[in-house]
């Protein structure tokens, strides 16, 4: 029996999802699962996965939903997930993840939510993010110059994601409303969806997850 949450971010690139999905995996006690994430410690680690993914993700395209839904039954399967739940960041991205997903058992979320910050602003936004290329840790372009480009966590190279040249980010957007923000409507149709707004400080938008969150799931016994 889940103890915890299953919950689903959804939201723009830039909107902040890996953020404040890192501190509500913390406030909930429940993995964070984010897609892009294993993906890129896929590409990084040269396996099979990574070489099919690399060239798809720096093109700012989506990698087949099979392969996507493959990924995450394994992961939900493992012991963390299977008894807390998840907060999935990046999955489903279609419509035909989605229904994968509601299909898994006892994996249906029990709250969706859309992190909404408007495309002008997740632009702006993505374009002065910077990544470690080791350890993923994220920072502002700022923050990056202020510890010389080198990660305060491990010491890794802090770095541009290689996905977040313009192009990519325009090509990524449109796909997100093409393709993702149908889900809006098919969550808001099952009585599941949840709109928080993402603009403002991150510890304002964090507090406004969780209250959102706390009103609007199922809690488990
Ligand atoms: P993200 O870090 O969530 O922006 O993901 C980075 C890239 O990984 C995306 O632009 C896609 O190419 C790929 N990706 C991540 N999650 C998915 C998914 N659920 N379905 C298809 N492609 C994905």
């Amino acid at each position: 029996m889940i103890q915890g949450i299953q919950l689903i971010i959804l939201g723009r690139q830039g909107a902040g999802k890996g953020t404040q999905c890192g501190w509500l995996s913390n406030h909930y006690v429940v993995p964070h699962i984010s897609t892009g994430d294993i993906l890129r410690a896929a590409v990084k680690e040269g396996t099979t996965l990574g070489k099919l993914a690399k060239e798809i993700m720096d093109a700012g395209g989506l990698v087949g939903d099979d392969v996507m839904i493959g990924i995450i039954e394994e992961r939900l399967n493992r012991p963390d997930a299977a008894r807390r739940g998840y907060i999935l960041d990046g999955f489903p991205r279609t419509v035909a993840q989605a229904e994968a997903l509601g299909a898994m058992r006892e994996k249906g979320p029990d709250v969706v939510v859309d992190l909404d910050v408007p495309r002008e602003l997740v632009i702006e936004r993505i374009s002065a993010r910077r990544v470690c290329r080791d350890c993923g840790s994220n920072y502002t372009a700022m923050a990056a110059e202020a510890a010389r480009e080198i990660c305060e966590r491990c010491g890794g190279d802090i770095v541009l994601r290689d996905d977040d040249t313009p192009e990519a980010i325009n090509q990524r957007l449109d796909l997100y409303e093409s393709q993702t923000a149908p889900l809006l409507e098919y969550y808001d149709d099952r009585g599941l969806l949840a709109v928080v707004n993402g603009v403002g400080p991150p510890n304002r938008v964090f507090e406004r997850l969780v209250t959102t969150i706390d009103s609007a799931r199922r809690p488990h016994p």
